[in-house]
C-alpha cells in the first residue's frame, strides 16, 4: 500500500517513528493509503533542515526564487488531472470540481505570489532634509504552516506560497485526514529543483504534529486555516512566546435574499452556496435569510433545485455532491440533524444517510439537507455544521435580519442577493464579517484581503496582507 512520506531536506523520508496512519478514501470507507505518524522529533528535523537553508533562500534574487516557484506553479498544472483525481479520492470532492476549481487555484496560488515578490515594494518616509526613514522587510526566519482537509491543496498552497516567495523557510503540515497532495506535491517540489530544506512537509496527526510547530521556539510565525477551537489552542500556546499569528478559522455564514433580487440567479447561487463540495467550505452560506414575501416561493424553487442535485460516486462527471471527508465529520454532521429536529425545525429535503448502489455502498454520503422553523438563536444556527445543512429563516426588514445576520460569534463571510445598490452598500458596511458577497458567491481575486472577524480569525491572507505577514518590518531613521 502507499506511503506517504514525509518530505525533509529534499528528500522523501519515513517518520522517526517508523509509524504510519490509515488514510481512508471517504467514498468506499476503505484504507487506500498509508500516512507518516510523525512527532516532535520529525518536526526538529524539519525545522533544522529549514533552518539550514534559510541564509541562501532569503538571500536570493528574487527573481530567481520566483523562476523556481513558477516551475512548481506549471508542473501542477501539467499534473492537474492527477492532483485532481488524488484530490477528489482523498477528500470525497467529485472530481469534476478538483479538477476545475480547487488544482487550478493551487497553481494560481503560486503563480500570484511568484510574481507578487517581483512588486512588492516598501515605504520611505522623507523628513525634508533632515532625515530619511526608510521601511525594510525581511523574511521571518522559518515559519510553519497548518492547513486543514475541506480543500487540501489549495489552502496548503494558499499558505506556503506567500511564506516562500518572501524568503522565508518552512515546516508545513497538511490534514492528516487528507495528506495525498500534499505529498504528491513534495514530489513535485523535488521536480522543480526546490532548494533542499527551503520547504519541509511534516505528515502526521494535529495534537502531535502540529503543536509540535507551534510550540517550537524558533518557529516564530504560525499561519493556521483550521477550526475555531485549535485556533484558540494555537492562540494559548503561541501567544506567550510573542508569535506573529495568522488564524483563518470557522464559519456560520448569512445569505441574505430580499425580494428585489433577480430572483433566478440568487436561487441558483444559493445552491451553489450551500451545497459546493458538500458544504464543507468555510465561507458556504449556511443560513438562509429570506425576506417574507418571497418566501414561499423562493422555497418552493430552492427545494426543487437541492432535491435534484445528484448525490454519489465522486468519481462520476455528473455527481454534485459527494461524500463527507472523514467518519468523525460524517458523524457530527448527522448529531447536528437530529439536534436541529430536536430543537423543533421541520426538514424541507434530505436529512438522512445516503447509500449508494455499488463501489461507494460503505462511503460517507449524507443528503443535501434543508430546515426550516428553527429560531435564530437556537444551538443550529449558531455553531458551525460544515456540511451539507442549511437553514431558511424569513424576515421582514432590514434591521431585523442584520441583528440575526450578526448574531453568531463567527464573522468569515456574508452573502446577498438585492437589485437595490444603496441597499447593497448599507447592509455591506453594516454585517459583521470580513468578507461580503453582493449577487455572488466565491468570486475571488487573489490580491484582495481574506479573513474573518470574531471567532473567524485574526489577521488577513491574500495580495500584499499575506507578504506583510510573512516579513518582519523595521524602520531605519537617517539624519542627514
Ligand atoms: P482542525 O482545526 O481540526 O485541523 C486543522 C489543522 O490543524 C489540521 O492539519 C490538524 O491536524 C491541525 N491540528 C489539530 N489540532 C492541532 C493542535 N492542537 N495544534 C496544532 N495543529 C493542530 O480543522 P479541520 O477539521 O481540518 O477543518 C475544518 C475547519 O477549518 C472548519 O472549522 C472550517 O471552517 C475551517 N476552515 C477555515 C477556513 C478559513 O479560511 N477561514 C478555510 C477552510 C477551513
Amino acid at each position: 500500500m502507499q506511503k506517504i512520506k514525509n518530505y525533509i531536506n529534499g528528500v522523501l523520508t519515513e517518520p522517526v517513528s517508523i509509524h504510519y496512519i490509515d488514510n481512508i478514501d471517504p467514498s468506499t470507507g476503505e484504507v487506500y493509503s498509508m500516512c507518516a505518524d510523525s512527532d516532535a522529533r520529525d518536526v526538529e528535523l524539519a525545522y533544522q533542515a529549514a533552518e539550514a537553508a534559510f541564509e541562501d533562500w532569503a538571500n536570493m534574487p528574487v527573481g530567481n526564487r520566483s523562476r523556481i516557484m513558477l516551475r512548481l506553479a506549471e508542473l501542477i498544472e501539467k499534473n492537474t488531472d492527477k492532483l485532481a483525481l488524488a484530490e477528489s479520492i482523498d477528500q470525497g470532492k467529485p472530481v469534476w470540481l478538483a479538477k476545475n476549481g480547487e488544482i487550478p487555484r493551487a497553481q494560481s496560488n503560486i503563480h500570484f505570489f511568484a510574481t507578487a515578490i517581483e512588486h512588492f515594494s516598501s515605504e520611505a518616509h522623507p523628513m525634508g532634509n533632515h532625515a530619511l526613514n526608510y521601511t525594510l522587510r525581511t523574511p521571518i526566519g522559518v515559519v510553519g504552516c497548518i492547513s486543514p482537509w475541506n480543500l487540501p491543496l489549495y489552502l496548503f498552497t494558499w499558505k506556503i506560497a506567500p511564506a516562500l516567495a518572501a524568503g522565508n523557510c518552512v515546516v508545513a503540515k497538511p490534514s492528516e485526514v487528507t495528506p495525498m497532495t500534499a505529498y504528491l506535491f513534495s514530489e513535485l517540489c523535488i521536480e522543480a529543483g526546490l532548494p533542499k530544506g527551503v520547504l519541509n512537509i511534516v505528515h502526521g496527526l494535529g495534537p502531535k504534529v502540529g503543536s509540535a510547530i507551534v510550540a517550537h521556539e524558533k518557529i516564530t510565525a504560525i499561519s493556521f486555516t483550521g477550526g475555531t477551537k485549535t485556533g484558540a489552542e494555537i492562540a494559548r500556546i503561541a501567544a506567550p512566546m510573542f508569535k506573529k499569528l495568522s488564524l483563518e478559522l470557522g464559519g456560520k455564514n448569512p445569505n441574505i435574499i430580499f425580494a428585489d433580487c433577480d430572483f433566478d440567479k440568487a436561487v441558483k447561487e444559493s445552491v451553489r452556496a450551500s451545497f459546493t463540495n458538500q458544504g464543507e467550505i468555510c465561507l458556504c452560506g449556511s443560513r438562509l435569510f429570506i425576506e417574507r414575501s418571497i418566501y414561499d416561493k423562493f422555497k418552493e424553487a430552492y427545494i426543487k433545485q437541492v432535491s435534484n442535485l445528484k448525490i454519489g460516486d465522486p468519481l462520476l462527471d455528473d455527481t454534485k455532491v459527494g461524500a463527507i471527508a472523514s467518519k468523525v465529520h460524517f458523524d457530527k454532521i448527522l448529531s447536528y440533524i437530529e439536534l436541529a429536529k430536536q430543537e423543533g425545525g421541520t426538514v424541507l429535503t434530505g436529512g438522512n444517510i445516503y447509500k449508494p448502489i455499488g463501489r461507494c455502498a460503505n462511503g460517507f454520503f449524507i443528503e443535501p439537507t434543508v430546515i426550516e422553523g428553527l429560531s435564530f438563536d437556537c444551538r443550529t444556527n449558531r455553531e458551525e455544521i460544515f456540511g451539507p445543512v442549511v437553514t431558511l429563516q424569513p424576515f421582514d426588514t432590514e434591521e431585523e435580519v442584520l441583528m440575526m445576520a450578526n448574531s453568531t460569534t463567527y464573522g468569515l463571510a456574508t452573502m446577498m442577493f438585492t437589485e437595490n445598490l444603496s441597499r447593497a452598500h448599507r447592509m455591506a458596511a453594516n454585517v459583521k464579517s470580513g468578507i461580503v458577497w453582493v449577487n455572488c458567491w466565491l468570486l475571488r481575486d487573489l490580491r484582495t484581503p481574506f479573513g474573518g472577524i470574531k471567532q473567524s480569525g485574526v489577521g488577513r491572507e491574500g495580495g500584499l496582507e499575506a507578504l506583510r505577514f510573512f516579513t518582519e518590518v523595521k524602520n531605519v531613521c537617517i539624519k542627514l
